[in-house]
């Protein structure tokens, strides 16, 4: 929550630059404003405040914000890095080849339907250029998803790809030393595994994620 109070409080310090000031309080939001900083306490409200959200650079090249979708009370929540452009141009999360990927490992392994779980990306914008993303949006960004996870409660989270499990954890441990280890963080549990667009440049590597998969089915 640090970083977006942080990213407000710039923005609204740029405003205050544009408009010609020099000097301002130390501390220009007012108790109030500091309340209103508070994420909504539901799904669709917070997703309307992603829609609005120009925290950060990717608001300027995004065409639609991709929130999270699935059951609100699933017992198991995916987190992905940032949406594709197919996913910026109809809101719509995983889809393509990465997205029928998840979709059949849902099924396929964890006997379940897309719509029991609760799939969601620690960026809502598409990066236009993925080699320059920088720190800063998934710091920014990663407010929305914490507070989807506080609203959805999962049991357990799978966090597909490197950068899921980076900033959800802070910890820079590489994916393939740690992946398959459940852990505890902060009050969930999480699975790292890899990503479904990485299993597709590397298929060789699917058994390890069916393997990872049948651990998170066998706790459940
Ligand atoms: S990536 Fe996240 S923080 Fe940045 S503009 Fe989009 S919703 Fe806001």
């Amino acid at each position: 929550m640090k970083n977006l109070h942080n990213a407000l409080l710039l923005k609204q310090l740029q405003q205050l630059k544009e408009l010609g000031y020099r000097y301002t309080d130390t501390k220009p939001f007012s108790y109030e404003e500091q309340n209103s900083l508070e994420l909504p306490n539901e799904l669709d409200e917070l997703k309307k405040q992603a829609q609005n959200c120009h925290l950060c650079s990717l608001s300027k090249s995004r065409n639609k914000i991709v929130f999270g979708e699935g059951n609100k009370n699933a017992d198991i929540m995916f987190v992905g890095g940032f949406p594709i452009e197919m996913e910026d141009d109809t809101g719509k999360i995983f889809l393509g080849r990465g997205g029928e990927m998840l979709t059949a490992m849902i099924e396929k392994v964890l006997g379940l339907q897309r719509k029991d779980v609760y799939i969601s990306n620690l960026l809502k914008c598409h990066p236009l250029n993925t080699q320059e993303l920088h720190e800063t949006p998934f710091h920014t960004c990663k407010a929305y998803l914490f507070k989807e996870i506080e609203l959805v409660k999962p049991k357990i989270i799978i966090t597909l790809g490197k950068e899921a499990f980076h900033y959800l954890t802070n910890e820079t441990s590489e994916l393939k030393d740690i992946r398959g280890e459940m852990t505890t963080h902060k009050n969930f549990r999480l699975m790292p595994t890899y990503h479904p667009n990485f299993l597709l440049k590397n298929p060789s590597l699917k058994k390890e994620v069916f393997i990872d998969l049948q651990r998170v089915k066998a706790l459940l």
